[in-house]
């Protein structure tokens, strides 16, 4: 049956919020903070949420941890649509994207080992410090990109390495970007993807990587609202540069609070103190979590 034009407008106009979380271990108070923003603000407008679990990293991922999301998510009164996307049932969508990026020139191979890396930044640090991203990691000190295209396929054929993007080129090709941020107020925020460097998208043997997979998913399934903890700011100046050079929406943006801990740190999953199941099993009730993670 034909939709009428009203029924497509309300669609085209529905907000949709997503929750997505990686099965690598126990959910903590950080994601239940997260899962509940994003459930309660799809209902607050009207709008539709969405689970995907970004299982991309098969060594950390298990269907166990896959399973307590549903389980942990669901005692806490949240619900999803159905069906939910794994992203590792769409690699030819992310390998899709990547060839794209990889016939405009923005892409190359980068052959180093983590120990090489290291030596490089070493070296560089000695002559005056060496740049780090946002989150820590120097950028590539690498010379890879100046590689010979017949050099490139040589050691492509040989052994491991990492495909990333041309961040220089890619901003030449690009106006200065930004985005609406509801996270503090109403803003708009300038990226800097230069900080991130010439991130790695792809090796040999995993055709994306978390910043790609991200953005490929939320234009595919139309996310309007990405809601997230503040951990992940500084990473949408490098989404925002990919939906760009993949001609992709860019979703308005709230980066939430972070749940710390005593110490004042950023929740991990491997601590497992602050796990939802573990409250559980010392009594804990949903309204507890609420209050622990400060939702009235
Ligand atoms: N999978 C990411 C995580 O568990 C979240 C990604 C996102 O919300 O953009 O931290």
């Amino acid at each position: 049956m034909a939709l009428s034009p009203c029924a497509t407008l309300r669609c085209l106009l529905m907000s949709i919020f997503r929750f997505a979380p990686s099965p690598n271990g126990y959910l903590h108070l950080g994601h239940a903070l997260s899962a509940l923003m994003n459930f309660e603000l799809a209902r607050a407008a009207g709008g539709r949420l969405l689970l995907r679990i970004e299982d991309i990293d098969t060594a950390r991922c298990r269907p166990a941890y896959e399973n307590a999301i549903y389980e942990d998510l669901a005692w806490l009164g949240i619900s999803w649509e159905q069906p939910v996307r794994r992203q590792s049932e769409h690699l030819d969508e992310y390998a899709a994207a990547l060839k794209r990026l990889a016939n405009a020139g923005l892409i190359y191979p980068s052959f180093e080992t983590r120990g090489e890396i290291l030596r490089l930044v070493a070296e560089r640090d000695a002559l005056g410090p060496w740049p780090r991203d946002p989150d820590g990691t120097p950028l590539y000190p690498g010379a890879a990109k100046n590689l010979s295209p017949e050099e490139r396929e040589r050691r492509m054929a040989r052994g491991p390495y990492a495909l990333r993007l041309d961040t220089e080129t890619a901003l030449l090709r690009t106006r200065p970007l930004g985005w609406h941020e509801t996270g503090s107020g109403n803003e708009e925020i300038q990226a800097h993807p230069e900080q991130w460097g010439d991130v790695v998208l792809a090796r040999k043997d995993t055709p994306t990587s978390y910043h790609l997979s991200v953005v490929v998913d939320d234009a595919l399934q139309g996310i309007t609202h990405v809601v997230r903890g503040r951990d992940l700011f500084a990473a949408t100046s490098i989404h925002r540069l990919l939906q760009v050079l993949l001609d992709l929406p860019s979703p308005t943006y709230h980066h939430h609070r972070l749940v710390l801990d005593a110490q004042g740190r950023k929740l991990a999953k491997s601590t497992g103190a602050t796990s939802l199941r573990r409250l559980r099993d010392g009594g804990a009730k949903p309204a507890d979590i609420r209050r622990l993670v400060g939702l009235a």
